[in-house]
């Protein structure tokens, strides 16, 4: 048998494990930062009163492995049982559970074509097979071309970046569809006025809806995000999250979770707020002359027909403005723009209109 290299087996790792690539999270100097879909409201004070509790308490003691605690917050939140609620450090993590525990070698994931860039690089990890499905010039997602036969799909609804969202039906068509597969609907974006399926876990064994804190509750730095679904799929993600010695949620993040989805009336006014200035900011970009997809999430996609948007991200940044541009087929004409206060989308129109787009 050759013997492999240690330089060739690294040169065969780097070329097959493409990681992912975040947002940038700057450190030169102080940006509007309008790239990685943050809250521009700081998190419940309730939230940060019991995360102050919490470390002036227990910190010398491991956290609670099952959660417990939070998992009955979120399942009374939908009125469900903590049985079908499993939380974890970030919505990623628990995709990243949900990848091996779904889908193997051979049982194979469908998602669309323009879609947020984690999922391939799961399904590469893992060695999991998928398939991208196209979606239409306007990155409009087709329910019907979504079945597959040994495995599932995984979609984010509204999607990211491109903010095409699905109702609750074109969801309901899916799940039809693929019966007897896993179907994730990743709801990251789900709180700016889309419509949970959340509620048809109850009816569909096959649904796996995963959420964020990250976004509609402003604490992306606490990383917690929650899945809810059928018991047994709920157990699968338990049996990957266990077999990993250490991965739990910290105290901290135990408590603030349990104040933040506790305080509804703080998570709705600002929701309110972020909807009211993107719906504000989609006008005033249209009137600019950009073409602004419909969305119901915490960031618009856009496009100038007569502008780059490598360039415009370029100026934008040099004027203190960072938003995302990314460097890929179909979606390079576009920039994605997360919703600022309205201080901070004005500020955004000023340079634009400064720099005469
Ligand atoms: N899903 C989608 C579609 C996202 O855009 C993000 C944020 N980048 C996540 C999941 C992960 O969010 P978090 O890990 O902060 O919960």
């Amino acid at each position: 048998m050759e013997v492999l290299t240690l330089s060739t087996y690294w040169s065969e790792l780097t070329t097959s494990l493409e990681p992912y690539v975040p947002g940038e999270q700057p450190k030169d100097r102080t940006y509007i930062k309008l790239n990685t879909n943050e809250n521009p409201y700081p998190p419940s004070p309730k939230a940060l009163e019991a995360i102050r509790e919490a470390a002036g308490a227990d910190l010398r003691l491991y956290p609670d492995p099952s959660c417990d605690a939070l998992r009955e917050t979120i399942a009374a939140y939908y009125g469900f049982a903590k049985e079908q609620v499993f939380v974890g450090n970030g919505s990623d993590e628990i995709l990243a559970f949900a990848f091996p525990a779904f889908f193997s070698a051979n049982r194979k994931i469908l998602f669309p074509d323009i879609t947020y860039s984690f999922y391939p690089v799961y399904a590469q990890l893992y060695g999991i097979p998928y398939e991208t499905v196209p979606t239409d010039e306007q990155f409009r997602i087709d329910p019907k071309t979504y079945a597959v036969e040994n495995g599932g799909v995984i979609l984010p609804n509204p999607n990211a970046p491109t903010a095409r969202f699905l109702l609750v039906n074109g969801i309901k068509e899916i799940l039809e569809a693929n019966k007897e597969q896993v179907v994730i609907v990743d709801e990251a974006y789900i709180d700016f006025g889309g419509e949970s399926v959340a509620p048809l876990i109850a009816e569909y064994p096959n649904l796996l809806v995963v959420q964020t804190l990250s976004k509609s509750r402003s604490l992306a730095g606490l990383r917690v995000g929650m899945a809810l679904g059928h018991p047994d799929l709920i157990e699968g993600l338990n049996r990957i999250k266990n077999s990993f010695n250490s991965y739990t949620l910290d105290r901290l993040a135990l408590a603030g979770a349990v104040a933040a989805i506790e305080d509804r009336d703080y998570f709705e006014e600002t929701n309110r707020k972020v909807v009211a200035t993107r719906d504000r900011t989609t006008a005033a970009l249209r009137e600019l002359g950009f073409e602004v997809i419909d969305s119901l999430a915490n960031f618009v996609f856009v496009t100038h027909p007569q502008k780059e948007a490598r360039e415009l991200f370029a100026l934008l940044k040099e004027r203190g403005i960072l938003v995302r541009y990314f460097n890929k087929p179909r979606i390079d004409r576009y920039l994605r723009v997360s919703i600022g206060t309205d201080e901070e989308m004005d500020a955004l129109l000023d340079v634009l209109r400064d720099i005469s787009v």
